[in-house]
């Protein structure tokens, strides 16, 4: 608890003057109103024959424990829901061709009344079974989805051309999804070109981690053309089996919590959001909130722009109704009344509070060892660029050799060239640390770095590299200056 001098000297009962004098003997020069800490609290009441109680502040509780908003469902409860699946990519390998034959293909023309059109997300029927995909293609907007906390993707499909294969951008997806646990199917595409080679494919992917399931392994690799659409709907059916594998359950019967997929600022209609439900069934009338935007549900629709009463788990819906755009990424919740959900965008407001990982959190080299003393650390995730292949390697190699009882290191991503924003916003989602081994961060990454708190560091030799981690593994950091 902070305490003031004054406060202090009431509470031990003894004049604030000589609480001074004790202060200026310990070399503290503090007014009455100044805050002192608690082992300087200790030491005076000490020198007073006293004693001190620290009394912690109570844990303050999050708004969605104050107001029930999230709680666990019953196993019971819980039905077989669509998975969510994001593509990625190397830019030009296919993902938007990809996206678009897909949508294309299998919205069933009964369905085409509505026309398809962009709202972040569409659902896709193959076999009466329902997979939903993120219309926004790339591991970028991915991680920066979970860097606000929300982990909506269940599948990741990996698309990589066969005639190009793999490029720096697919390892920077195979490390994004990888971080987030995310299985990935990969989709090998452009197979009409005379110059697609499968096998190279796999081959590149099986020294990068990913061993085809026809070669032993078990990645799923499906060869597509979204060109032709050819192997497109065994793609889809991969998809419908590894979701069946990864048995997604969700309970439709509450309360719905979604994530803001995207919004704007629609002239005639208001703030417009797409919200994905992740639990629970979200209905018209319903009375929701998203950070400081609250709202009644005054219009609902679905991905092909027909007018919709409610949306399930794994479900996209365009929603009118909300007092502010709301933030992608943010989640919403359903509430029972217009006035709890008011309630909240106000305490939000407030607390300016964002569904974010808090900044507070961040590791950096100076307080690993505090982190891992203190029991909270017992991985540390690196994301390491450098110049050339070779060093890169050697310098994993070595840093691997760093681990120890207390804290055990992972290697989240590594590459050859500057350090990007990918590098920063893999780091920011999964708390890691970059270094650059003879390579700087552009202007983009140092801005976002210097946003999310994200240590960057840069070094010119291996040996000092090593010795850093190793320092700050052992608590013995000499501080920069
Ligand atoms: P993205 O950057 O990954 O979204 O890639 P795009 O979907 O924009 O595709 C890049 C280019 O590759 C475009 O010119 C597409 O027409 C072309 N392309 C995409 N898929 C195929 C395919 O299966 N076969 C052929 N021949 N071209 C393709």
């Amino acid at each position: 608890m902070p305490i003031t001098v004054k406060e202090f000297a009431n509470e031990l009962n003894v004049p604030l003057a000589q609480v001074i004098t004790k202060l200026i003997g310990l070399g503290v020069m503090a007014s009455q109103n100044e805050i002192i800490d608690e082992d300087t609290c200790i030491l005076i009441a000490d020198e007073f024959g006293k004693e001190v109680n620290i009394v912690q502040p109570e844990e303050e509780k999050s708004i969605e424990e104050e107001f029930g908003l999230d709680f666990e469902d019953k196993e019971f409860q819980l039905k077989p829901r669509p998975p969510v699946v994001t593509v990625m990519g190397h830019v030009d390998h296919g993902k938007t061709s990809l996206l678009d034959e897909i949508k294309k293909s299998h919205v069933r023309t009964s369905e085409a009344g509505g026309i398809t059109q962009h709202i972040g997300a569409y659902t896709v029927n193959i076999d009466d079974k329902k997979v939903t995909f993120l219309d926004t293609p790339g591991h970028e907007a991915f991680t920066s989805m979970r860097l606000r906390g929300a982990q909506i993707t269940d599948i990741a499909i990996l698309v990589v051309a066969a005639d190009d294969g793999v490029m720096p951008q697919t390892l920077e997806a195979i490390s994004h999804a990888k971080s987030a646990n995310v299985p990935i199917i990969v989709a090998i595409n452009k197979i009409d070109k005379p110059s697609a080679n499968i096998d190279r494919v796999k081959q590149e992917l099986l020294e990068n981690g990913l061993l085809a399931e026809d070669w032993g392994g078990d990645t799923i690799m499906v060869p597509v053309s979204a060109k032709t659409s050819e192997g497109i709907d065994e793609l889809l059916e991969m998809i419908l089996l590894e979701a069946e594998m990864l048995e997604l359950k969700a309970n439709p019967n509450r309360r719905a919590i979604g994530t803001i997929i995207e919004a704007k600022l629609d002239k005639g209609k208001g703030p417009m959001a797409t919200v994905l439900v992740q639990k629970g069934t979200l209905r018209f009338g319903d009375n929701v909130v998203s950070g400081f935007s609250s709202g009644r549900i005054r219009a609902m629709t679905d991905d092909k722009n027909r007018t919709i009463k409610k949306a399930g788990p794994s479900m996209p819906a365009v929603i009118l109704g909300l007092s502010d755009v709301p933030n992608a990424g943010d989640l919403i919740y359903a509430v029972e009344d217009e006035k709890v959900a008011r309630t909240i965008a106000d305490k939000n407001k407030e607390s300016n509070r964002e569904n974010r990982i808090s900044l507070n959190n961040r590791v950096s080299l100076e307080n690993l060892f505090d982190r891992i003393k203190e029991g909270e650390m017992k991985e540390l995730n690196l994301v390491v660029k450098g110049d050339v292949k070779g060093s890169v390697e050697a310098l994993i190699q070595s840093l691997l050799k760093l681990d120890n009882e207390e804290v055990k290191i992972s290697v989240i991503h590594s590459g050859v060239g500057g350090i990007n924003e990918s590098d920063i916003t893999l780091a920011s989602a999964s708390n890691a640390i970059v270094i650059g081994f003879n390579v700087r961060p552009n202007i983009n990454a140092l801005d976002l770095a210097r946003e999310e708190d994200v240590d960057v560091r840069t070094y010119r030799v291996i040996y000092d590299i090593i010795n850093d981690v190793e320092a700050a593994v052992k608590g013995m950091l000499a501080p920069t200056i």
